[in-house]
């Protein structure tokens, strides 16, 4: 019997997980465990060692990259990557699907069950397995939304700080 409704289950269930494939829950791959799973907001890989830092300043880059490739290995995380919005890691890896700030790059998790259940093409690319499929969902947050609206109601403009030099 599973309690899987408590509200640190999400920090519980890495760390059974995490003893169940043999890995040693150090004091650092705890930490780690627990920025990801206190976290909805799909961090990068730089967000986790910054959230990591506040409690152990003195933990490797190399240590928390290499801890949440583990993480994606058993299956414990997923990587997702959405153009615009650079290598993230999220601690849900249940189906569930995302929308993508063009803006500001913020990644939402969005349940649809209408979209869980899709039909999988029938010709598919061969040496092709399919495992599983989310969908990204492009366009602006609340706040970017507000943000444009306040300045112009025109199609999106392109980012404030242009790289390389102003004109
Ligand atoms: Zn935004
Ligand atoms: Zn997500």
């Amino acid at each position: 019997m599973t309690r899987q409704d408590q509200p640190t289950s999400k920090l519980t269930a890495l760390e059974v997980a995490c003893r169940r494939h043999g890995l040693p829950l150090t004091v650092q791959r705890r930490v780690i465990l627990h920025a990801l799973a206190s976290r909805d907001d799909h961090p990068s890989a730089d967000e986790v060692l910054a959230h990591v830092r506040r409690r152990l300043p003195e933990v490797s880059r190399t240590t928390v990259y290499r801890v949440l490739d583990t993480l994606v290995k058993l299956g414990l995380a997923v990587r997702i990557c959405s153009p615009g919005a650079g290598v993230r890691f999220d601690p849900r890896t249940d189906r569930h699907h995302h929308l993508v700030c063009v803006r500001c790059a913020r990644v939402i998790d969005f349940e649809a069950p209408a979209l869980n259940a899709l039909p999988l093409p029938e010709a598919r690319p061969r040496a092709f397995t399919i495992h599983d499929y989310s969908i990204h969902f492009r366009g602006l947050c609340a706040d970017c939304a507000k943000r444009a609206d306040g300045r112009d109601k025109g199609p999106l403009r392109r980012p404030a700080r242009a790289p390389g030099g102003v004109r």
